[in-house]
């Protein structure tokens, strides 16, 4: 027999690598900013067509490559970046795989000028499909523009998989304003359709946050900072009582790098509890800066996932850390935005301050003299006050499929049990309430226990379910419809989303730039502010949608259910509670709240007696 293993041709090598690289508009203009910003640039501008579909273009004001580098560049693996394996444990810059350009240039038409400083002709390159169509020398500025253009348009089948201008100029938004906020000193500018969508001016994190998310955030940052031997955590977080306004924006960088890690964020969750909701969450911008020996980033391509050598530290570090800059901000007049935000001038230079701190929190610091003495190898002493409440990797793990479980897609443990409909007969006359939280009925078997709040959301989130289903939800007019102003990202989102909402009954429409109007909402919720419902149902879908992988229906009923339930602590009357069991029973699947939590306990005659009864012993 012939030999038939052969090597792929680099056209063909290239484009499958390009799946990995380039799912999406936004994941090339993730590559090409980074690109800019390793390339020392102080001014980046961003163009954008079509939602990036049809042209994503970046335009840096950095080093610019030689004319055999600017070729070189579009080769896989082709990198200045790192030259052995020793430099991948010091990565520094964003890139270093070399497959970016080679990637991007594999599935569309891209067009590269670039002139290095100080040398008087740049290079223009035009290649397309890998395809190298045109090179010649030019004369411009110093810097490099790529501008890629018609996205697979070579691969179709991948180019009907893009999502609708909204969707993806959403992601595009996104990664810009990662990247902005990880360089604030560097000056951005973002054009979609001929209109400037961004302007922000080199300047420091707090003006940079502002800048991406808006002026309302100016009075509510609150500077964090913790630096330690093994790693140093600075930032800001919101003020707990913008926690449901702030839309759970939340951002950790990594040396820099945005990534994303859940059990990072329940870290500083954790340093919020108690004060904010249950089901808010905070803002944060953080950024940690560790010995890249620490950590491994080359985990995923896409690379916003990674890997710490020691977790639970970096957890007790950020924990403490808000925690600090939490209590500090209640002791501290808040920051006043005119100031000049500086990391070095905080409240910890004030003794007096920070001796009243330390007598309300009762968290540890690392400031103390205890902290700074110890080694390494005294990390996990030194934490034993915090043991019990910093869950270790694998209790997390669990903490994260608990609640995945409710997904109908990922399908639960207790799905044979959830469908079986429970066999309860009426609840016969009694009814009542303990702790304001459970409701109590007799039945003539025994007693069921039905916790309100589990239960009502169960019920709204069925309705929900059925009204978007037949897309005909009930909606009472607004006397006076509020407006709602929402960051580029929101709004797309909300444009988006707009059948569902309608289905459900709230009436919104667009009213000017990434302004909408409430006209309507759904005419069987109690509420007294329709703006801060629909805040807080947006907030709360992109928290579901961060964390469990929902379709938009059923995202949307869950986090109306969430946000319009009745919740414990709240009073019942017996009409209430009756109506209240009833409906439960009514429900497709009554056995569980949205959490995977039980929504009610039976207690039967026989097991009434038995705790009656003499033991045989
Ligand atoms: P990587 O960033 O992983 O090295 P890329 O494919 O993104 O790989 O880029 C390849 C090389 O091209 C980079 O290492 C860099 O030397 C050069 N390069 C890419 N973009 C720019 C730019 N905007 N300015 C200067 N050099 C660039
Ligand atoms: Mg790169």
């Amino acid at each position: 027999m012939s030999d038939i293993i052969q090597l792929l041709p680099d056209a063909i090598a290239n484009q499958i690598a390009a799946g990995e690289v380039v799912q999406r508009p936004a994941s090339a203009l993730k590559e090409l900013l980074e690109n800019a910003v390793d390339a020392g640039a102080t001014q980046i501008q961003v163009v954008i067509k079509d939602a990036g579909k049809q042209l994503i273009q970046v335009i840096d004001n950095g080093r610019g490559m030689s004319q055999t580098d600017a070729r070189m560049s579009f080769e896989r693996h082709a990198t200045s970046k790192i030259r052995t394996s020793n430099d991948l444990f010091s990565i520094r810059t964003f890139g270093f795989r070399g497959e970016a350009l080679a990637s991007i240039a594999a599935v569309s038409q891209v067009e590269l000028r670039t002139q290095q400083v100080g040398s008087e002709l740049g290079t223009l390159i035009q290649i397309e499909g890998s395809e190298v169509k045109k090179q010649e020398p030019f004369a411009g500025k110093h810097g490099t523009s790529v501008s890629m253009k018609n996205l697979f348009f070579n691969v179709p089948a991948r180019r009907n998989f893009l999502k609708s201008n909204p969707v993806e100029m959403k992601h595009i938004v996104e990664e810009f304003q990662r990247v902005a906020l990880s360089y604030s000193e560097i000056g951005f500018t973002l054009f979609q359709q001929d209109l400037e969508v961004y302007t922000l001016l080199p300047g420091k994190l707090s003006q940079r946050i502002v800048g991406v998310f808006g002026k309302s955030y100016q009075g509510n940052l609150i500077p964090c900072e913790e630096l330690t031997p093994h790693v140093n955590v600075k930032g800001y977080v919101g003020k707990p009582e913008s926690a449901k306004k702030t839309r759970g924006d939340q951002f950790f960088f990594v040396n820099n790098r945005y990534i994303k890690s859940n059990y990072l964020h329940h870290a500083v969750n954790s340093a919020f509890e108690g004060l904010i909701q249950p089901d808010q969450s905070p803002f944060y911008v953080l950024f940690l800066e560790i010995d890249p020996s620490h950590i491994d980033i080359n985990v995923h391509p896409t690379k916003t996932e990674i890997k710490f050598d020691d977790e639970r530290t970096i957890y007790a570090v950020i924990r403490s850390a808000v925690k600090q800059a939490l209590g500090a901000h209640h002791v501290v007049p808040s920051l006043d935005f005119s100031l000049d935000v500086n990391f070095n001038e905080k409240w910890d230079n004030d003794p007096e301050k920070k001796a009243q701190v330390d007598r309300e929190y009762s968290y540890k610091s690392f400031n103390t003299p205890e902290f700074k003495k110890a080694s390494s190898t005294g990390w996990e002493k030194l934490f034993e006050g915090n043991q019990n409440q910093i869950p270790s990797r694998t209790q997390h793990r669990e903490e994260e499929t608990e609640v995945l479980t409710f997904s109908s897609k990922v399908n639960p443990s207790y799905a044979k049990e959830a469908f079986i409909r429970p066999q309860v007969e009426e609840p016969n006359g009694t009814t009542f309430q303990v702790e304001l939280s459970y409701v109590v009925a007799q039945m003539s078997t025994g007693l069921l226990i039905v916790d309100q709040q589990a239960a009502h959301e169960r019920i709204l989130y069925e309705r929900y379910l059925r009204q978007l289903k037949l897309a005909q939800g009930p909606s009472q007019q607004c006397l006076f419809p509020p407006t709602v102003h929402l960051g580029p990202s929101d709004f797309a989102l909300v444009i988006d989303i707009t059948p569902e909402l309608h289905s459900l009954g709230f009436m919104v429409s667009e009213f000017g730039k990434d302004t909408i109007i409430i006209n309507g909402v759904p005419a069987d919720i109690h509420i007294k502010n329709e703006k801060e419902l629909f805040e807080g149902l947006l907030e709360q879908y992109k928290h579901f949608k961060n964390e469990l992988s929902l379709d938009t229906r059923e995202n949307l009923a869950r986090s109306l259910a969430r946000k319009s339930s009745l919740k414990r602590g709240q009073k019942l009357n017996s009409q209430e509670m009756e109506t209240l069991v009833g409906q439960l029973f009514a429900c497709q699947n009554p056995n569980y709240g949205l959490g995977g939590n039980k929504s009610f306990v039976k207690l039967d005659l026989s097991s009434i007696h038995s705790f009656f009864s003499k033991s045989h012993v």
